[in-house]
């Protein structure tokens, strides 16, 4: 069976085409700049690779060209053939804990929630329409980054604010990449050899964004995006946390608005407002190369915040079987994963120094002496999706 993979963005659609349940990748790729001259549609199929530049006014235009590509390509023989499709959805709220099948009613409580996610929800809803007209036979279904998150106790999800707050506006600790997260404790257990019910895992989902998660016996108990994917340790541009003081503060110095003062804690922070350089993790190594002081400050205190956490979840779930490494710095920037590991001794944690030079292949990169397992752990959001797919189809 057939299923794709949808991941829609305000400018663009990335796609994978999975024959499952083998979970084998037929093709995969992306639609980039959806409403703007000279639109990207790459492909990737078996060995080959095709790039076209058009112009793509629309996700239903974005569709319609992939499920020709699909045809023409002979890659499926008849649009019959996708028998699922799984649209990955950021917010979910409070009303969606699991994946489930598209309804009016999902497509008008994602709409709801749009007021979390006022970037992404309404331009993943944009892709779910796109396809429900394109594949009217096909089964859809909603896959959301906060549902994991949703078995967070009160004390972890609430924020010491007025409780009115929650009531009223929903204000609490949703999280994010739960997909990932989710994905990546489920690989761990295998790895451990244990069912993951019987497993206490830190995920470490070091990407552009970055979160981390405790998750104790498969389900999530606390994670460190909170109410937006702006809480947390230090990323590419998003500060991570912050006295929330300092916003006010620099408002009135820099006579700025708080929504001028969001977009630089979202997009002028982390390595990119450390560093004043870049927000791209191998440019900052680069620099820590040639020694260069803010880029060092820029990768330590993100290592810092890393660990700060590790520490915190550790005494959260009382002890851990492994700590994981996922996403793009997480699987292929050794330097972070050493600089991590290196402030994490006093738990006679041991990074093996050889292993730690693999980058994006499961492994694990302990020494066998080591008390708490390290692991790499390379994501696969698509794959998750997938599964949920066929899963609520049966
Ligand atoms: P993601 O958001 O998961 O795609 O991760 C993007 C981040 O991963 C960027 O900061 C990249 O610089 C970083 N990254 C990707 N490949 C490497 C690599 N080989 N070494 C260091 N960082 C990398």
């Amino acid at each position: 069976m057939k299923v794709i993979a949808v991941n829609a963005g305000s400018s663009s659609l990335k796609f994978q085409l999975l024959e499952m349940p083998k979970e084998t990748i037929i093709c995969s790729g992306v639609v980039e700049r959806i409403g703007l001259k000279d639109s990207i549609f790459t492909i990737k199929y078996g060995d080959q690779r095709q790039v076209e530049i058009i112009d793509i006014d629309t996700h239903k235009v974005a569709v319609e060209k992939l499920l020709e590509k699909l045809v023409d390509f002979g890659i499926v023989k008849s649009l019959e053939d996708i028998e699922g499709v799984g649209h990955r959805v950021v917010h979910g709220g409070e009303k969606f804990k699991d994946s489930v099948a598209i309804t009016d009613e999902v497509i008008n409580a994602i709409d709801e929630v749009s007021e979390l996610a006022p970037l992404h929800n309404p331009a993943n809803l944009t892709g779910i329409h796109a396809f429900m007209e394109a594949l009217p036979n096909a089964f859809e279904v909603a896959v959301f980054d906060t549902a994991f998150h949703q078995t967070m106790d009160p004390v972890s999800f609430m924020y010491s604010v007025p409780y009115d707050w929650y009531t009223k506006y929903g204000v609490r600790k949703y999280g994010f990449h739960g997909t990932s997260h989710k994905y990546v404790s489920e690989r761990a257990s295998v790895m451990l050899g244990k069912d993951s019910k019987d497993t206490k895992i830190i995920v470490c989902h070091i990407g552009n964004g970055a979160s981390l998660c405790a998750v104790n016996g498969g389900r999530s108990v606390d994670t460190s995006m909170g109410f937006t994917p702006l809480a947390g340790i230090s990323m590419g541009t998003r500060s991570g946390d912050i006295d929330p003081a300092i916003i006010e503060f620099i408002a009135n110095k820099e006579d700025k608005s708080i929504s001028e003062v969001m977009t630089e804690l979202n997009k002028r922070s982390g390595y990119l407002g450390l560093s004043e350089l870049s927000s791209d993790s191998r440019d900052l190594w680069e620099a820590v190369e040639r020694g260069d002081a803010k880029s060092i400050l820029a990768v330590e205190k993100q290592a810092k915040m890393i660990a700060d956490y590790i520490g915190a979840y550790y005494l959260l779930l009382g002890g851990c079987d492994a700590i994981c490494f996922t996403a793009g710095i997480g699987e292929n920037a050794v330097e972070t994963r050493k600089l991590v590991i290196d402030r994490l001794g006093v738990l006679g944690i041991e990074l093996d120094h050889d292993k730690n030079l693999t980058r994006g292949k499961e492994t694990v990169i302990s020494t066998d002496e080591s008390k708490i397992k390290v692991l790499l752990v390379p994501t696969n959001e698509e794959v998750v999706i997938a599964r949920d797919t066929v899963r609520l189809m049966k």
